[in-house]
């Protein structure tokens, strides 16, 4: 087995200054990134624990809105009051994932960086993954393929994001704070990961030796009518197949406001604008909802085992509509 030089870092600049110098790789809850090694797929040579850094506070910011610390556990924030009770999407995505062990050791920056599950990528004994070894090919594309993309994928990988809480984030606006050797930057959640294109190793738009310091969520009174949805196939410790983040907007019958972002479809969270526009300033009826849920999976290319993501998308899309707009009084 290779040896790995581990270092703790003292703060965060401590923590960008090793990773310039020796190229290591940071390491928070290490629940992926250990897997990873341990399958051989990731080799790092050198570690840098940022776990202990002073980045687990969840603080409430001025406007009303939050700032999340990077190193907050999945545990923390998906129990958190204030999330539960202003940004109750990311609650329920939260508390979704993994397991209670798993969610105890998971942070918000680890679980945003987070890899693919695509099983071809994550066995070493398939040769075929550009996006762990570039140039090599893709064994899903006429693989197995249940679990992937049906939107925004390209010829080089139609692999999904395996992450709920973005899911959730991507449908809240939020903003993930980086820093790095050349200062601080915000990235808007859903421009962080990227879509494979022909770069699918690339998952994100992070540059070498930045680390995410916290994940901001801006004020959204309307948050606190929202919900998750997942759908998978054993009701815990599964990925999904399709999910939906929501939140809700009502003015009397109609849709003043709306977000809606879908997760196990693409490369990264996906989110559903046109059909957003779709509801904006509309009557509610359950004619509306369904041509919301047509509207969110607008462009979807099925792969041979993964065509019933487009209809179970469109239900899940009006299911979770449905479930905000009766909590909150309204009929549908
Ligand atoms: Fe690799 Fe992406 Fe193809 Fe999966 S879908 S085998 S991650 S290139």
């Amino acid at each position: 087995m290779q040896s790995i030089s581990y270092d703790r870092a003292r703060d965060v600049n401590h923590a960008i200054e090793l990773a310039r110098q020796h190229g290591a790789k940071f390491i928070g809850g290490g629940t992926n990134l250990l897997d990873l090694y341990k399958s051989g797929i990731e080799q790092p040579l050198r570690l840098v624990d940022v776990s202990r850094l002073a980045l687990s506070a969840i603080e409430e910011l001025p406007d009303g809105g939050l700032r999340i610390g990077a190193m907050a556990t999945n545990t923390a924030v998906g129990t958190d009051p204030l999330v539960r009770q202003r940004y109750r999407v990311l609650s329920e995505a939260l508390l979704n994932g993994a397991t209670t062990q798993l969610r105890n050791m998971a942070t918000v920056g680890g679980n945003l960086l987070q890899r693919t599950r695509c099983h071809y990528f994550n066995d070493p004994a398939f040769a075929h993954c550009n996006k762990r070894d570039p140039g090599s090919g893709c064994d899903a594309i006429d693989g197995h393929n249940r679990m992937h993309a049906i939107l925004g994928a390209s010829e080089h990988c139609i692999a999904t994001h395996p992450s709920d809480m973005a899911v959730a984030l991507a449908a809240l606006d939020a903003l993930v704070h980086l820093q790095g050797p050349d200062g601080e930057r915000q990235v808007p959640l859903v421009d962080f990961h990227r879509l494979p294109e022909d770069h699918p190793e690339q998952d994100t738009v992070i540059k070498p030796g930045e680390l995410i310091t916290a994940v901001e969520l801006p004020a959204m009174p309307f948050a606190r009518n929202s919900h998750y949805l997942k759908v998978r196939d054993r009701a815990s410790y599964a990925f999904a197949l399709v999910s939906v983040a929501v939140a809700v907007d009502l003015d009397g019958g109609a849709v003043r406001d709306v977000r809606i972002a879908l997760g196990g479809v693409a490369h990264k969270p996906w989110r559903a604008l046109g059909a957003e526009a779709l509801l904006r300033s509309q009557a509610i009826t359950p004619e509306l909802l369904a041509r919301a849920g047509e509207a969110a999976v607008h462009g979807a290319q099925p792969r041979k085992d993964n065509a019933f993501k487009i209809e179970l998308a469109q239900r899940a899309v009006v299911r979770a509509l449905q479930t905000v707009i009766r909590k909150n009084g309204g009929q549908v």
